[in-house]
């Protein structure tokens, strides 16, 4: 394909897909111009998916500088339409995370924000490399729709403070796409294809405030924390210049947040969470990324605040209500909430178990993501059905004590047919040691932006 630009005539220099591809193969810059053609491409479907895999893949390799990745962020925001709720008589503000394992806050701050009285319209993505992904999560819920379009997203966050959607040909166009093929190219890790993909969904939803959750640690796409910082970093940077109010919180993925990985089960471990219990660093990191949401958001005067009145939402019950609201609204059965033996359920379930006595010093918590992964959690190719029942439970989380024959985690299954690879994977995802580990870092390790 072929583009002429806004030059007239003869003037004009034609863009070339291949040609794009082999100046980033060889570390040069791309032009503002070449970078919206190729978004635009991406939006309407004129540039094939090898084409765009290729790019994809020679910007992880050579990155992107400051300007291209406000370019790409830019022209991604572009392709589809902006949301505006100005209407809307409380602060819009909203919540996202880089991605983790076990990784299920959203489906718990954005009702606890909403009963709040803010309004949270929260657009997110499916299952991404090995972590799972909010809308994967919430289709587990049987007839939760999240393929809303503009008319019905409104309708949603009017009638319920909040509405839980994808990416659509309407919003975000371009990430839909994008995404999708980084899923399963290997395109995950990089800052700039990061940044882009997360602004220009959060940028989309006519939001005032953003707290972002960057993930660090062998879970994440970000393994050290400088890395996690840098990240951070660009996409505060990238919200505080499109005049939002923006924070990031740095935050630990060295092991899966709180005991389930895998669809179903994560919807069943927030309903706990709702109710007032789960474990304790989903409650924990759920009551914090709320409290910066409620405080950005100004329905309340600092962080402390937020908290407390996070809490008061999960124990009046506000939190559960609200969450039970939006899924009758988006179609989905909402006795769930009261009644999680109606989410899909795997029809058996293995227990991995411990050889020697000692501490769970480690947990190879990628591979743990993965492990769920192949027992039909998540894609491999784009289009694989998920079974949204399969998944992990974690029975030992880093530092627990441990005796030989007691259980590690429990599988989760449906079929046979990788049970054995997924199992072998997870034995060797447990580091288990005479002495106990040191302590922790915390869960939150830096705060950026405030
Ligand atoms: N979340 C997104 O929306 N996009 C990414 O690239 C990573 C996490």
């Amino acid at each position: 394909m072929l583009l002429g630009g806004n030059l007239p005539g003869l003037m004009r220099p034609l863009l070339r897909v291949v040609d794009l591809i082999r100046k980033k193969r060889d570390g040069g810059e791309l032009t503002r111009e070449g970078i919206a053609f190729l978004v635009e491409g991406a939006a309407r479907g004129t540039v094939p998916d090898y084409q765009l895999a290729a790019w994809l893949m020679a910007v992880v390799c050579r990155g992107m500088t400051r300007a291209e990745t406000a370019s790409l962020t830019e022209a991604m925001l572009r392709s589809g339409d902006v949301m505006d709720f100005s209407s809307l008589p409380a602060a819009k503000v909203d919540k996202h995370s880089t991605g983790g394992v076990g990784d299920k806050t959203s489906l718990v701050v954005a009702p606890i924000v909403a009963a709040a009285g803010l309004y949270v319209p929260m657009i997110s993505g499916r299952g991404l490399g090995h972590t799972g992904g909010t809308l994967d999560k919430l289709e587990s819920i049987p007839g939760f729709c999240v393929n809303l379009s503009l008319k019905e997203f409104r309708a949603a966050l009017t009638a319920c403070r909040c509405a839980l959607g994808g990416q659509t040909p309407e919003i975000a166009p371009a990430d839909k796409k994008l995404y999708a093929l980084r899923d399963v190219t290997g395109t995950v890790e990089s800052p700039a294809l990061i940044c882009a993909s997360i602004m220009s969904k959060k940028l989309a939803e006519g939001i005032d405030a953003l707290v972002l959750d960057v993930k660090t640690g062998d879970g994440a796409f970000m393994k050290n924390e400088q890395d996690a910082i840098a990240l951070a970093e660009l996409l505060v940077d990238t919200g505080k210049q499109m005049g939002k109010r923006v924070v990031a919180l740095i935050t630990d993925m060295d092991q899966p947040l709180g005991k389930a990985i895998g669809n179903a089960l994560e919807v069943q471990e927030c309903l706990e969470v709702l109710n007032g219990g789960g474990p304790e660093d989903s409650r924990e990191l759920c009551l914090e990324l709320s409290a910066w949401m409620l405080f950005l958001g100004k329905r309340v005067p600092d962080v402390t605040a937020g908290r407390k009145l996070a809490q008061e939402m999960i124990a009046s019950g506000q939190a559960r209500d609200t969450f039970r609201r939006v899924v009758r609204q988006q179609g989905g059965d909402a006795d769930v909430v009261d009644d999680p033996s109606r989410l899909p359920c795997a029809r058996h379930t293995e227990t991995v178990r411990s050889k020697q006595n000692g501490f769970v010093a480690q947990i190879a918590c990628e591979r743990m993501g993965v492990a769920s992964l192949i027992l039909g959690g998540g894609r491999e190719k784009q289009d694989d059905a998920i079974d949204p029942a399969v998944g992990i439970v974690l029975e030992k989380k880093i530092g627990s004590a441990v005796k030989s024959g007691d259980a590690l985690c429990t599988v989760h299954y449906n079929a046979d047919a990788r049970l054995k690879e997924a199992t072998a994977m997870l034995e060797d995802s447990f580091v288990v040691r005479a002495q106990a580990p040191p302590p922790r870092a915390p869960l939150i390790r830096k705060i950026v932006g405030a």
